[in-house]
């Protein structure tokens, strides 16, 4: 696969912004290159545009090289720029499954490209085949979801595999919860398909969703399309130095994952067997999709009591469904009282 081929034209031939950070990269005695403040410091510096520390350290964390690695301001960044480095408007397209995350549909709007939809079984599985016959020549990308937000589930790997092998674009799979998922990664598979790019955040299991840094993996070419049409500063230096905090404490968030599985366990126990519950669906995610007779009541039962959960009910495949995020153990507690009382 030509990746160059697939890219817009105004892309392939960009030249790209060049800052002074970019071209002298070195260190120095004094900086007076970039035009910045000499007091304020550290504040004062922009910061570095390729984020090489944090990067290094990521890659040691993934066990993937930095030059497969891009960082952005959340997955929503990648998520954005992929669209539009390879999507004409009004002429290119993109097929997603149904239901999932919105972002990529809200991306495609803004950049006036067509998004296609394709429902997942009434089971929640990805059916690959329905996928690859709703593209044609001028589809680039396929979004995929797994774990699947709203739906907790991972997406079978036999079946992903198959779409990233058949499809002449690139599949993006977003795996923002997958430190809650018993399943691997596709990881490491990067290196056999050069057309798979993988989605990962700090906003979930990193518990750092207010510091916004996600991360897109993909084969070099690809990862080099992103960097040449990012903003030069898209990572500030607080977000930096943040991450950089949180990843020498890695223990610490295994221990919150183990945590918030144990916890979604428990409460998807408890929940089924509330006389209102029709379903609790199983998750691979740290929240639960729960079908409900008059899942509407239930919600604005909860509004009133000061407990906010999500109601999908309008989603496609979700009637009549909440997606309950599991929060701390007094959290879920304070939930599973103001329930009991309906009762
Ligand atoms: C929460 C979530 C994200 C995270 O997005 P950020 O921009 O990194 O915060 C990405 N994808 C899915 C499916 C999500 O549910």
């Amino acid at each position: 696969m030509d990746i160059n081929k697939l890219l817009r034209k105004n892309i392939q031939t960009l030249k790209p912004y060049s800052s002074a950070r970019d071209e002298y990269t070195g260190e120095a005695m004094v900086f007076l290159d970039a035009n910045e403040n000499p007091f304020n410091q550290p504040y004062n510096r922009y910061p570095d545009p390729l984020q090489k520390v944090l990067k290094e350290k990521i890659s040691v964390l993934k066990n993937f090289p930095p030059e497969n690695i891009f960082l952005g301001n959340g997955s929503d960044e990648p998520i954005d720029l992929l669209i539009r480095a390879f999507c004409e408007p009004g002429i290119d397209n993109i097929v997603t499954i149904s239901p999932t995350y919105g972002m990529y549909q809200v991306a495609a709007e803004i950049s006036g490209v067509e998004l296609r939809k394709v429902s997942l079984t009434t089971e929640y599985k990805l059916d690959y085949a329905a996928v690859l016959s709703a593209t044609d020549v001028n589809t680039k990308l396929i979004f995929i979801c797994s774990p699947n937000n709203p739906t907790g589930n991972s997406l079978e790997k036999t079946a992903m595999i198959e779409l990233i092998k058949k499809f002449q674009g690139l599949v993006i799979v977003d795996e923002a919860y997958i430190d809650f998922a018993p399943g691997k990664s596709l990881l490491p598979e990067i290196e056999n398909y050069p057309n798979l790019v993988i989605l990962q955040t700090f906003s979930k299991a990193w518990g750092m969703a207010g510091i916004r840094l996600g991360m897109a993996f993909s084969s070099a070419k690809i990862i080099d399309v992103l960097n040449k049409i990012k903003y030069p500063y898209n990572l500030n230096i607080l977000t930096q130095q943040k991450a950089l905090e949180l990843l020498a404490k890695k223990e610490t968030v295994e221990k919150w994952v183990k945590l918030l599985i144990a916890e979604r366990e428990k409460m998807a126990g408890l929940l089924k067997d509330f006389p209102f519950v029709i379903k609790v669906y199983p998750s691979d995610a740290n929240f639960l999709l729960i079908k409900m007779f008059d899942a509407k009541g239930i919600y604005d039962y909860l509004v009133e009591k000061g407990i906010i959960v999500r109601d999908r009910s309008k989603v496609h495949l979700c009637e009549n469904s909440l997606r309950i995020t599991i929060g701390s153990s007094k959290e879920n507690g304070t939930l599973l009282s103001a329930l009991k009382n309906l009762i």
